[in-house]
């Protein structure tokens, strides 16, 4: 029996990889530089398996931005526009535009249900796959050096994004033209095996995770026809990889591929692995991901053993352990959290505390050592027996909530006649909440948490930075101004650290695109608000203008799929505690005189599970929640929502149902054609039109965003439209954003004034 990894994290354990990028973006380090720092980050990723004991090390995963980003540059799909670009600065140009040539930046979109973003291929009829493999292959000597320089005997093994996969990522829904890209790719496969097979390397993981997400007829054909035609001298074994879902329908598809073995995902689903024992030829390899791959919750040993014992007295010669997914979705190492409180922290697995459980389930199968096991699962049950995680009184509180808690007292179209007290022009103008978090931002909240200066001190600061930024806004002209977040290191954990049932870690960070990572706090019990989080910021913002000002609050649904949730409660439930706290809050607000309050749901769409049999669960219990949360409020106070990276078309009819009053959506990567589900009859409140992509550094000119908000009138009304950026404004800098706020204003101005 062996184990083995699906891929590691490459932030590195203090977001090294995030600072190395930003330094040679900002021309502040050399490609050189670069290159040596994030040649010592990979080549920490493989020490780490190494030290884990495991059979194989993953190499191929170490993309500098993005996985399939890295796989289009692997076979040649460069979109026209960037082809005159040099290696890494094209690879950067397609992710995050091309500020010198005034290039926009591929599409990006959200990985399966995660909150991991991949740079979605730009294929069309010009496309013309070569292989270009030289990257990877100095990786895999690169890795061969390591390996040699550590004495080890461990194997490598290749991880790949599978051509059929690749292929559905990037969107293609055509049929033929699927057939005319398919030919071509196979071919870049079969060489890129060729030369693979050189290397000494025996295993490819091949990853086909469309598997899990109930693909058409055309695409398991498409499956059957590329593993035939791959299977042709052939001499490197390949190891199917399928993951966040199971894939028991597909048995007999996948055991008629021509691959060596399967890896099956054994936590996101519920596979019925005696099934797999029976139907799966015997000759082929059985994967079983048992770890979580994607929570952070020490693995029940004892249990796992259990489960694992019958399989492994079968199929011992061909059976392979392994966590469920790529470990890039947890942080990296628990050792670093010196600050987190016992007992929680002993209740907690990072990703290479995974690797070591790993190890540790294959000494008991292996070698009968149980001991160790049972040692390691006792604060597993300790956990799940805690008083920490239990809160009465709060039980009894969402016990008592009902129907007449998810209704506003009247339906749109009257509130629309009591919101027309806040005096709105046609098209408003505003922003989704943040303004940049400046070098200076985050170093004076740096050393509040540090202690170094006090609370008053940290106050005065966030103080002036909201009555700056206030100032900016009457200056720009917008119409609905926002305090700018400030105060918010990140929108989740920010109401994490001030709700009872959240553990904040320190360095527990997972990459969310590119250089960007995101803190998840930890969901360990029951949450309760103690008191009011957002009201006194809010308020001071609003007392600075005559215009007015959002409140700003998480949404419930956002805050549950951008935290690390506890397993011993279901996710619903989970959602209607985060629920019932901002429902005070939103409360509180409205007492305090706000009169627009925003509940940003980002996250509703990627917590869709794969298999659309669950999707209306989900979404059924996903808008109570919301409106739970927000529709206490009287007629007259505008409740607003922000989504994005979202896909409508499928969850339009979820969305109507939130009852938000208005809705911003991201749509300017989209050329707004996002915004058609929204068409009238489907939806019928107000929307916000995200006109302006703040993903990229390219200040939008007057004319483009006019032409965009021309365009959204194709589909949406005039009277139901609001212009403003597509997200948030963190990421970006004053001297972005101040121009691209002007233009945005007169933008609106202009197609105000050809009416
Ligand atoms: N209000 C948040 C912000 O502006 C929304 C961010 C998001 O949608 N991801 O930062
Ligand atoms: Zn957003």
């Amino acid at each position: 029996m062996k184990i083995h990894n699906l891929g590691l994290p490459r932030i590195g354990e203090k977001r090294e990889l995030k600072f190395a990028l930003e330094a040679y973006w900002d021309k502040k380090i050399s490609l050189d530089e670069l290159t040596q720092k994030t040649d010592a980050l990979r080549e920490q990723t493989w020490a780490w398996q190494l030290a884990a004991g495991l059979d194989f090390i993953a190499v191929g995963d170490f993309p500098l931005y993005d996985q399939v980003l890295d796989t289009s540059i692997l076979f040649s799909a460069i979109p026209q526009r960037f082809q005159h670009l040099s290696e890494l600065d094209q690879q950067f140009a397609i992710a995050r535009g091309d500020t010198c040539c005034q290039h926009a930046a591929s599409d990006m979109t959200k990985w399966f249900n995660t909150n991991y973003h991949y740079i979605v291929p730009e294929l069309d009829s010009e496309t013309e796959f070569n292989l270009n493999a030289e990257k990877l292959l100095n990786e895999v000597a690169a890795a061969q050096t390591f390996l040699k320089s550590q004495n080890a005997k461990q194997q490598l093994k290749l991880k790949l994004i599978g051509p059929v996969s690749y292929l559905w990522l990037a969107k293609i829904n055509n049929l033929n033209q699927l057939d005319d890209l398919l030919t071509p790719l196979l071919a870049c496969y079969r060489e890129l095996f060729k030369k693979i097979a050189a290397t000494g390397i025996e295993w490819i993981q091949i990853e086909e995770p469309i598997l899990t997400t109930e693909p058409e007829s055309h695409w398991q054909n498409a499956l059957r026809l590329s593993y035939a035609y791959l299977n042709q001298k052939r001499s490197v074994k390949l190891l199917l990889t399928t993951y966040f879902a199971d894939v028991d329908e597909h048995i007999e598809l996948i055991n008629s591929l021509a691959v060596d073995g399967v890896h099956i995902d054994a936590v996101a689903g519920q596979p019925k692995l005696d099934d797999w024992l029976v139907k799966l030829n015997s000759e082929k390899v059985l994967s079983v991901g048992v770890i979580d791959g994607r929570n952070i919750w020490r693995s029940d040993l004892a249990a796992k053993l259990k489960s694992l014992q019958t399989i492994y007295d079968r199929k011992a010669d061909n059976l392979w352990i392994a966590p469920s997914c790529s470990l890039q979705h947890v942080p990296v190492d628990l050792e670093l959290e010196t600050r987190l409180q016992q007992p929680v922290r002993s209740w907690l697995a990072f990703a290479k505390q995974k690797l070591v459980e790993l190890n540790i389930l294959k000494s008991a199968l292996v070698d009968y050592e149980v001991d160790p096991v049972i040692a390691y699962s006792k604060p597993v049950t300790e956990r799940l027996n805690s008083d920490l995680t239990l809160n009465v009184s709060l039980r009894q509180q969402i016990q008592a909530l009902g129907f007449e808690h998810t209704q506003r007292d009247n339906e749109y179209n009257q509130r629309k006649i009591a919101q027309k007290s806040l005096n709105l022009p046609l098209l408003p103008t505003t922003t989704i909440g943040s303004f940049p978090q400046t070098a200076q931002v985050r170093h004076v909240r740096a050393r509040f948490k540090r202690g170094e200066i006090s609370e008053t001190e940290y106050q005065s600061y966030i103080k002036a930075y909201i009555a700056d930024a206030i100032a900016k806004q009457l200056e720009a002209g917008l119409d609905v101004l926002v305090h700018g977040e400030p105060e918010r290191n990140d929108m989740v954990e920010f109401f994490g650290e001030q709700l009872d049932g959240f553990a904040i870690t320190q360095y527990a960070w997972v990459q969310s695109y590119g250089s960007r990572c995101v803190k998840p706090p930890i969901i360990y019990g029951d949450i309760e608000r103690k008191q009011a989080i957002t009201v006194d910021t809010i308020q001071y913002a609003q007392s600075l203008t005559d215009k007015l000002v959002k409140g700003m609050l998480t949404g419930p649904v956002t805050i549950l799929n951008w935290s690390f949730v506890r397993d011993d409660l279901s996710r619903q439930s989970v959602a209607k505690q985060i629920a019932f706290a901002l429902r005070g809050e939103v409360s509180d607000l409205e007492a305090a005189g706000i009169k627009i309050i925003q509940v940003d749901e980002p996250a509703i769409r990627e917590g869709l599970p794969l298999k659309k049999a669950h999707w209306q669960n989900y979404l059924g219990w996903a808008v109570e929640v919301f409106r739970i949360a927000t529709s206490c409020v009287k007629d007259a106070t505008q409740i607003h929502t922000h989504m994005c990276y979202s896909e409508f078309q499928d969850i339009v009819g979820a969305i109507s149902a939130l009852d938000a009053d208005v809705i911003s959506v991201e749509a300017s990567r989209s050329d707004m054609s996002l915004l058609k589900p929204f068409a009238k009859p489907n939806y019928q409140n107000e929307i916000g039109l995200g006109v302006y992509d703040i993903h990229s550094p390219i200040v939008p000119n007057v004319d483009d965003l006019q032409a965009k908000i021309e365009l959204s009138l194709n589909y949406i009304e005039i009277e139901q439209c609001w212009v403003n950026p597509d997200c948030g404004l963190k990421t970006r800098k004053w001297e972005e954003v101040l121009p691209a706020l002007n233009n945005l204003v007169k933008a609106a101005e202009q197609v105000r004034a050809e009416l």
